[in-house]
């Protein structure tokens, strides 16, 4: 049966008719005249394609880094959820079959660590990241694993500096890594001079000392020559890694973010910072960003960073993902960075219903 949504209204451009079909769109054109089942929504909501959350914690085995997938996912207005890193290659089978069962489309960033998160020095010891390991698990899930991904902080990689990215850069493949980033060693310039166009850093605006900017608040010399090799910025909020301040200044100096992500878990979800998707977008926002930037941050540009044509957009052929939302306004809302920095709005994004493969859902 045949789905029709009358006048879709986008953050840009004019409001079209969408028609979905066994899971996937159909047509998107002015006005659609064929039959099928017909739904419209109120004038004040917005319809994007499905939310892409490019860093969060979906695996539920290792606490505190855990969350069921679609509590963290549809739930909120996210429809496809990237865990990045969570498992390594010693827990990636379980952690596919739990993604077969959900209800949100679930992507992996496989750590480079075979332990992943069961620890939090996981690249301590280099004996945990094993290139076959690594290999095996890349051509069992050639699409479930989108990239590989290396905690690149002190107290992740112990006395091992810069070595374990050095090892991971051995064996990606055609695949994006993600690099989080935190406090030295190493030091953040030998990592951005390690990475190459289609890698991602990870906490771009963190607010701690070896970030991706100067005292002076001035980016980085490696920042700028990364950015010009096409390595991408990713927000990756998180508990300790996003500062109003740094994300201030460095729009000021035109260091834009390529992908907002929340580095959600079951925490810092229930008791902040991040709380969800829509806070993290609405954040953004409050930093001076259009409606349209913030939306193609979670929608287009995390899909092309992880190579999917059929997400992330909303084309014939491509899944039928949808996230409906409103521009609250009215009242002021207060929200809070990893430092405790607060900043006021008088709107806020708020999701309210999915479609996921063509189902609706709403929140
Ligand atoms: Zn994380």
């Amino acid at each position: 049966m045949k789905q029709i949504i009358r006048k879709a209204r986008f953050v840009t451009g004019k409001p079209k008719d969408i028609v979905i079909e066994n899971g996937k769109f159909m047509a998107i054109v002015d006005e659609y005249a064929g039959e099928g089942e017909e739904v419209s929504f109120e004038e004040d909501v917005y319809m994007s394609s499905g939310w892409i959350d490019l860093h969060t914690h979906a695996f539920p085995g290792f606490p505190p880094y855990c969350a069921e997938p679609d509590e963290i996912g549809y739930k909120t207005g996210v429809t496809t959820v990237v865990d990045a890193g969570t498992c390594g290659s010693d827990q990636i089978d379980s952690f596919y079959r739990l993604a077969t069962k959900s209800m949100t489309r679930i992507f992996a960033f496989l750590n480079i660590s075979s332990v992943g998160l069961s620890r939090m020095d996981e690249l301590s010891d280099l004996s945990f990241i094993s290139a076959p390991a690594i290999e095996h698990a890349l051509e069992s899930y050639p699409s479930f694993i989108v990239g590989l991904k290396a905690r690149m902080s002190a107290s992740v990689v112990g006395t091992n500096d810069i070595q374990p990215l050095l090892l991971a850069k051995a064996v990606q493949q055609q695949k994006p890594l993600m690099v989080h980033i935190g406090s030295a060693p190493p030091n953040i310039d030998s990592i951005l001079n390690e990475l190459k166009q289609g890698d991602i850093i990870t906490h771009c605006y963190n607010g701690k000392a070896n970030n991706l900017f100067r005292e002076d608040g001035k980016p980085l010399l490696s920042l700028q020559e990364a950015r010009e090799r096409g390595v991408a910025l990713d927000v990756g909020h998180g508990t300790e890694s996003f500062s109003f301040e740094v994300a201030e200044q460095a729009l000021k100096e035109h260091v834009h973010f390529d992908t907002i992500s929340t580095d959600i878990y079951e925490r810092n979800q229930r008791h902040g910072p991040v709380y969800d998707m829509a806070s993290t977008l609405t954040k953004c926002l409050a930093l001076g960003c259009s409606l349209e930037t913030v939306i193609q941050a979670v929608t287009e540009a995390p899909a092309r960073l992880i190579g999917r044509t059929d997400i992330g957009t909303i084309k014939v052929g491509a899944n039928a993902d949808l996230t409906l939302f409103k521009l609250e306004h009215g009242r002021s809302y207060s929200w809070i960075d990893s430092h405790g920095a607060v900043r006021q709005t008088t709107y806020r994004i708020k999701p309210l219903a999915v479609y996921i493969g063509g189902t609706y859902i709403e929140l």
